[in-house]
């Protein structure tokens, strides 16, 4: 800090309640607290053993389930649930699952304003932003809604102890690129900063951990933390170049999204760590190592991430065809002016993995 420091910092509302078994707990105390009588639940394919454990202690306040969820919210889904709330008239909304399923209910809520308590079982971290996606003919829409904000979150690590260690680490390192990023947005600001090192801090451990041994508990509690940080610092932050790439590769090249992030970090990272000052130290020590673009390049090797982009699909021949796709996307902000070489510079490091990552 300096005597020039000067941000403006756009804090969120929200309830969070944190801790091991608590959603077996305090969903009826919380729902109360909300003044929901009437509620829609919202669980996915994969989580509906979740739900089916938390959803009959609520009794008859759960006046129904949708289970229709489907990933990146499409249109007609988003359409088929909030006609449930309505028909069911209901005054509150209850998501239980990963970002698809908090995504599901957040269209319900931009539609009708109606209260969401969020129970995460993955670690997206969209149930601290209100950022809402929705997905019309194949084409992804995003826009921020306070409206769509989650009112209460509970997090209870054990739920997401029944999550493959391979999705786990794929939405592990999601969290990562949340965090990382959230260094040199626009709105970045020295308290998202801090909570960006914290989350890079638990994740890492977290990782590294679940890589090691993926019933371990305490992994999944640190990473459930890292991912509440992420998602907090993300929804302030926003989102960048590492974002602004990652999303048109896997628009134009349909790459699998987690996977893409973790072999493209690194490479933006070293683009710009020379801009982070005393951040970068931070951070690499958050990380475990001297450097943080190679201990994050390293930290994606030991989990068994890929490292290069054509590890995920991606063939060299696309490269020239990727450079413009992203060109297009310019002018980005970014601490470090960013032109058509440098974008041409981190896609060739990235595509192969260099010595330096
Ligand atoms: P997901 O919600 O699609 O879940 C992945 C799979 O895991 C699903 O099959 C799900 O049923 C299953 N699953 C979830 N929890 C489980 C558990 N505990 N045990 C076993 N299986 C489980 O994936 P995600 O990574 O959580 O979310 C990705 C989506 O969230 C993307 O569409 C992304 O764009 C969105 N997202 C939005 C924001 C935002 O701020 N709006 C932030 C992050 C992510």
């Amino acid at each position: 800090m300096s005597t020039g420091t000067r941000f403006t910092y756009d804090a969120l509302p929200g309830r969070i309640l944190f801790g091991e078994g608590l959603a077996g707990t305090v969903l009826a105390d919380e729902l109360d607290r909300l003044g929901c009588r009437r509620v829609l639940a919202f669980a996915g394919e994969g989580e509906r053993d979740i739900a089916d454990r938390l959803l009959p202690p609520l009794g008859e306040r759960v006046v129904g389930v949708f289970d229709g969820v489907r990933m990146h919210v499409p249109a007609e889904v988003a359409e088929a649930a909030t006609a449930r709330a309505r028909e069911l008239e209901v005054d509150g909304l209850l998501c239980i699952g990963g970002g698809s399923t908090t995504g599901t209910a957040k269209t319900v809520a931009r539609e009708t304003g109606l209260p969401i308590l969020a129970v995460p079982t993955t670690y997206a971290g969209s149930e601290v932003t209100p950022v809402w996606g929705l997905t019309t003919a194949a084409r992804k829409e995003t826009g921020r809604d306070l409206r769509v904000l989650p009112r209460t979150v509970v997090y209870d690590p054990q739920l997401t102890w029944s999550l493959p260690s391979a999705l786990a680490v794929a939405s592990g390192l999601n969290a990562m690129a949340h965090s990382v990023e959230a260094l040199w947005t626009e709105a970045a600001n020295p308290v998202t900063t801090s909570l960006a090192i914290e989350s890079v801090r638990a994740l890492a451990t977290g990782l590294r951990a679940i890589a090691a041994d993926e019933g371990d508990r305490d992994a999944r509690t640190a990473l459930t933390y890292g991912a509440y940080l992420a998602g907090s610092c993300f929804a302030v932050a926003g989102s960048g170049l590492h974002h602004k790439i990652c999303h048109a590769l896997g628009g134009a090249f349909d790459l699998p999204h987690a996977e893409t992030h973790a072999t493209v970090l690194p490479h933006v990272l070293a683009f710009n760590a020379p801009t982070l000052g005393p951040v970068a130290q931070r951070l690499a020590e958050a990380i475990g190592c001297d450097d943080a673009a190679v201990g994050l390049s390293h930290l994606a090797r030991e989990v068994g991430a890929p490292q290069r982009l054509t590890d995920v699909g991606m063939r060299p021949d696309d490269l020239d065809e990727a450079v413009d796709v992203i060109a297009a996307k310019l002018p980005i902000h970014n601490p470090r002016p960013v032109d058509r070489g440098d974008i041409a510079s981190i896609l060739a490091a990235a595509l192969h993995g260099t010595e330096t990552c």
